[in-house]
């Protein structure tokens, strides 16, 4: 983990350098035009700098370890108000299992809503490109034994089998330059562990990759009253 933060923040750093560097070099010759172009790139990649560091606050975040009850239903409220915007813009349906004001799990209601917004994002990422009837992501519950199972299902090209082992590793993407870092799913794994819980990948068998969150649920019976 260490390696790629360092990786990735020595790049920017290494270029700055030399940005500086030759910004004083051409103020020694009385040329000010470039000072005020490499000035540019400096601030430019600072600003790429900080974005790299924004997230990891998540990995150093202290957590108290203690699980609350959590709403699914006030998860998807604050997780939706979130996307509503981007998938009314990407014209993409998403359909929750009904009754979740009577489905709760153990956990932190505010970290799981940011896990739920990081596999609807990618899911949108992942369909930008199908038809527009297949932009459609079903998100599906299962009860075992004491864990309740929230399942993530998109309608895009799903993941190649030799990738599936790498998708939660920090900064692995497939994305363009710029769109993403790879960070999201390494912090919503260690997220979901935090809570005692799991996240998994899979590609469903009719196409389209699954993300499954499991969570201990509080009382088996009550908890998820809403599924039977
Ligand atoms: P980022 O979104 O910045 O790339 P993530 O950690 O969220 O970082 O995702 C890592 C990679 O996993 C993505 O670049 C993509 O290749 C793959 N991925 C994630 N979600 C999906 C999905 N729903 N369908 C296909 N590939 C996905």
């Amino acid at each position: 983990m260490s390696a790629g933060i360092n990786h990735e923040l020595n790049q920017p750093l290494t270029a700055i350098r030399s940005y500086a560097d030759n910004a004083l070099s051409f103020l020694d010759m009385g040329k000010t035009d470039p000072v005020n172009t490499n000035l540019r790139e400096i601030s430019g990649l600072t600003q790429r700098m900080a974005k790299i560091i924004a997230p990891l606050k998540e990995f150093s975040r202290k957590t108290t370890g203690q699980s609350a009850l959590v709403s699914l239903k006030v998860v998807r409220d604050g997780a939706m108000s979130i996307m509503y915007g981007r998938l009314d813009k990407a014209n993409a349906k998403i359909e929750w299992p009904p009754r979740l004001d009577q489905v709760f799990v153990l956990g932190d209601t505010l970290r799981l809503e940011q896990v739920v917004v990081n596999l609807i994002s990618n899911a949108l990422q992942a369909m930008e490109e199908q038809e527009q009837s297949d932009k459609w992501i079903e998100i599906g519950l299962e009860r075992q034994a004491s864990r309740l199972l929230i399942s993530f299902r998109d309608h895009g090209p799903g993941i190649p089998e030799s990738e599936l082992g790498k998708v939660f590793e920090p900064f692995y993407t497939t994305k363009k330059a710029g769109q993403g870092l790879g960070l999201g799913l390494s912090i919503s794994h260690r997220i979901i562990e935090s809570m005692n819980g799991r996240l998994t990948v899979a590609n469903h068998p009719l196409g389209g990759a699954i993300f499954t969150i499991s969570l201990p649920t509080a009382d088996a019976s009550a908890s998820t009253a809403g599924l039977e």
